[in-house]
């Protein structure tokens, strides 16, 4: 990590244009995309001292990349963290974040409603590698807390969830975790590294799905886990030797994508706010989630601990998987796809994709009906996006 000193002392729209960026010889304008796998050596010395750690220099891209050192620095910054290791995909960083601390033997508490890929991490990988894994209701500070009187390596959050779009009490969940000897690793995606800042709420790990809004133009796969020094330096060796590291062009387009994300996230939010409301007033639908909305079950957690309610927006058509589908079928500009986060407006039915895998139980206590539809609100005009879900509506009947 190369941050000057001058950088962190940049406000953070300055930060997310400039933060980070290291011109090579030729002095170029933009950050340069290192495309090479290896690095060379003046003398078989310099190879010896590099590999020995003597002297810090980039040696092999699976290590480490100039253009991903950009990346990796300009999110630090962002996130106000030490260090940080970008990834090939969030589920990368996720698992990596997991797998390099915890042991045979040992213990991960986590809240149950999980991105899918991440359920599957704690649920099916980690126990057969003798690892007990605990899902609670991460809303309720008594199951964390009986859950948490053994010692645990590490507690595993996400919140707002995916996509019940549950809120999750930071400063006192760290702080039961705390107690008992674990680690806090919070999944960060939804909230963007703009609208919360899990580090300084008590976390230990934040981790990034790249793809979403970081990217959030729909172009590449990506992650990022960010920490202290220490805990980079536990994870290092583990990156070093499994390879789960970022192309150096991904890295470059996720460095684009940072200059421009506080100004997207912002309309994001906005449009999705308006979203919220006008689905609010719609007879069709049962049910309208938005951390923003005061009828939000914790909408007033969500105001303490986030700067922005996202840029997602569920809805329930009364339970039903046809008229789910009828909606989602009609719709003539928001496309049906399992992304979030981009320019383009998205509409995903987790029930029979994101969450297929979990059982019809496991769906009705995450609020993940047949009726569940989670769409992520894009930049088009709102008014072209009210016009499209209105016409939808009237189609599902
Ligand atoms: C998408 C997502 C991930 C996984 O990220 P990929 O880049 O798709 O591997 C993890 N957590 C959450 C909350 C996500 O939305």
């Amino acid at each position: 990590m190369t941050i000057e000193e001058k950088e962190t002392g940049w406000r953070r729209q300055t930060q997310l244009v400039r933060g980070g960026t290291r011109r090579s010889q030729w002095q170029e304008t933009d950050e340069a995309i290192f495309m090479t796998s290896g690095f060379v050596y003046d003398r078989a010395e310099d190879a010896e001292a590099a590999f020995k750690n003597e002297i810090d220099r980039f040696i092999y891209s699976r290590y480490g990349n100039p253009t991903v050192e950009m990346f990796q620095d300009r999110l630090c910054l962002i996130e106000g963290a030490e260090a940080c290791r970008a990834t090939a995909s969030g589920m990368a960083a996720v698992f990596a974040s997991l797998a390099c601390q915890v042991k045979a033997g040992q213990r991960v508490v986590a809240s149950r409603a999980l991105f899918g890929s991440c359920a599957y991490i704690l649920t099916d990988i980690l126990p057969g590698y003798g690892i007990e894994t605990v899902l609670v209701d991460g809303t309720d500070l008594n199951q964390w807390r009986d859950a948490l009187r053994k010692p645990t390596a590490a507690v595993f959050l996400e919140t707002p969830s995916n996509p019940g779009l549950e809120i999750i009490d930071l400063p006192a969940v760290c702080a039961l975790a705390h107690e008992s000897g674990a680690q806090v690793i919070v999944d960060n995606v939804f909230a963007t590294p703009l609208l919360q800042h899990p580090l300084e709420l008590g976390a230990d790990i934040v981790v990034y799905s790249a793809t979403k809004h970081i990217d959030g133009q729909g172009r590449c796969m990506g992650g990022a886990i960010l920490g202290s020094q220490a805990f980079i330096d536990i994870l290092s060796p583990f990156y070093r030797h499994t390879g789960p590291s970022l192309s150096p062009f991904n890295a470059w387009i996720f460095l684009k994508g940072l200059e421009t994300m506080e100004i997207r996230v912002r309309e994001h939010c906005a449009n999705a706010a308006k979203i919220a409301d006008f689905l609010t007033g719609q007879s069709a639908i049962s049910r309208v989630l938005y951390p923003g909305l005061t009828s939000h079950p914790q909408h007033e957690l969500a105001k303490k601990q986030m700067s922005g309610f996202g840029t997602v927006v569920c809805l329930d058509l009364g339970g039903s998987k046809e008229r789910a589908f009828r909606f989602m079928n009609a719709l003539q500009l928001v496309d049906i796809s399992n992304n979030l986060g981009d320019t383009k407006s998205l509409a995903t039915h987790p029930a029979t994709t994101t969450h297929q895998r979990l059982s019809a139980e496991a769906r009705a206590e995450l609020g993940i009906t047949d009726g569940f539809v989670r769409l992520s609100i894009g930049l088009e005009d709102v008014e072209d996006l009210k016009d499209d879900i209105a016409q939808s509506l009237t189609k599902a009947g």
